[in-house]
């Protein structure tokens, strides 16, 4: 089980997904949505709205 690099969190995988989509598609260290959020300087309706949106590209990294 993956938990996110900075606060320790498990991650769900949305959010290993939009790590990979958003940081680096080969990366191994992930981050949860609320640190994502800090990183981006943007707010999680944003990010859950991306992650909508590479579903509906139908992007396998999303479940
Ligand atoms: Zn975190």
């Amino acid at each position: 089980m993956s938990a996110c690099k900075n606060c320790g969190k498990t991650l769900t995988p949305n959010e290993i997904g939009l790590t990979k989509k958003l940081v680096n598609r080969g990366s191994t260290e992930f981050y949860c949505m609320d640190c994502l959020c800090e990183i981006f300087k943007c707010d999680k309706e944003l990010l859950e709205k991306k992650i909508e949106q590479f579903k509906k590209q139908g992007c396998v990294l999303f479940a």
